[in-house]
């Protein structure tokens, strides 16, 4: 890293009138600092201020990890030491200092500490999402560790169906992949596993159930790793063994739709539009209602971010975003299948990260 981000953070602060940017949540601040501990915050301004602020517990983390450009203090309360440090107006004007804070991390009540502890005439302006814009788009490290994160997970889980799925439970399948992520050298799940199977496949988020996994079932497995900071995120659906044709008929649909909608990942395809592709594909099948949330979202740093691609998007997709493309139909009492794929978007497609195989696999 360099201090190519806390510059492009200037450049968006300048367009948006701001003299400062109060960074305070914890994933902005790794991104922008490299600082990756449980209390710090940073101060940007469209100028020469890269203020980095910590307490006395991360005097050596922080001497460490902190990318070079950065002035930094340790102080107890980090919080009212950067409403000191963004600064007063310049004497002799009537002119205030516009403050930027993420208004989507803050609480209320730190919120009312800023405002108690800026000087008269700063101006608190809520500001959140610039730095998320900025991370939408990966820079080659970045996009390596998605990849080697991608790479992890796939290879658990290969790992963990050798040990079969039918006979055991949905919480002991959950509880071995994430074990077998952290002995690969995962830091953490990047979400708690989803292991559904029969007619709780039918519920997109479940939760893994202390419930044997039968034969002849379909069984959704959403999972991913966190690796260096970044997150991986896969979904796949498998059978254990023979299927009622029904079940078949939906695994065939949604593999199609994702498959055509993967496909119209480019630079310049619109959120929207991309999830229309999929979208169409299921309402003409008679699931539209079956299919009820967005057909995937950025993956970096979180493991939901920016862009969206679904019905109510706005995000024109850009080269080095990295999307989910995840349709699911989900027949309430019945069954679900989800299929996902994570993809780098590129000029003219999608670089996609996940390796495992998409025709139907059987796993008993
Ligand atoms: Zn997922
Ligand atoms: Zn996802």
């Amino acid at each position: 890293m360099s201090m190519d981000r806390p510059d492009r953070l200037a450049a968006a602060l300048t367009e948006r009138g701001l003299d400062a940017l109060l960074v305070t949540d914890l994933v902005n601040v790794r991104w922008l600092t490299g600082f990756s501990g449980s209390n710090g915050l940073a101060v940007v301004g469209p100028g020469e201020q890269r203020l980095f602020l910590t307490d006395f517990r991360y005097l050596t983390q922080s001497a460490e990890q902190l990318d070079a450009g950065w002035e930094r203090t340790i102080a107890p309360e980090i919080l009212q030491a950067a409403a000191v440090a963004v600064g007063v107006p310049a004497p002799g004007t009537d002119g205030s200092v516009r403050v930027g804070f993420d208004d989507a991390d803050l609480s209320v009540k730190d919120h009312g500490t800023l405002a108690s502890h800026v000087a008269d005439g700063v101006e608190l302006v809520p500001a959140g999402g610039m730095i998320e814009r900025l991370r939408s788009v990966k820079d080659a490290g970045e996009l390596d560790k998605i990849r080697a994160a991608t790479r992890l997970a796939d290879a658990a889980l290969t790992e963990v169906l050798t040990r079969g799925l039918a006979g055991r439970t949905e919480r002991e399948v959950a509880l071995d992949l994430e074990f077998t992520m952290r002995r690969a050298g995962a830091e953490e799940a990047s979400f708690p596993s989803i292991i559904a199977s029969g007619t709780h496949s039918a519920l997109p988020h479940a939760s893994p159930r202390d419930v044997e996994i039968p034969v002849g079932t379909l069984v959704t497995i959403d999972w991913g790793a966190r690796l260096d900071g970044y997150a991986s995120d896969c979904t796949r659906t498998y059978a254990t063994g023979e299927l009622d044709p029904r079940d078949r008929e939906i695994y065939d649909l949604v593999l199609e739709a994702q498959e055509t909608s993967l496909a119209a990942v480019r630079a310049g395809a619109g959120g929207r539009e991309v999830d229309a592709v999929a979208r169409s594909i299921i309402t003409a099948a008679g699931h539209g209602e079956h299919f009820g949330h967005g057909l995937g979202h950025g993956v970096g740093a979180e493991v939901h971010e920016g862009p969206r691609l679904s019905q109510r998007s706005d995000a024109v997709l850009e080269v080095g975003q990295v999307v989910t493309v995840e349709p699911g139909v989900y027949v309430p009492g019945a069954v679900g299948v989800r299929i996902e794929d994570l993809a780098v978007v590129t000029e003219d497609g999608a670089e996609v990260l996940t390796s495992l195989p998409k025709d139907l696999q059987v796993i008993q």
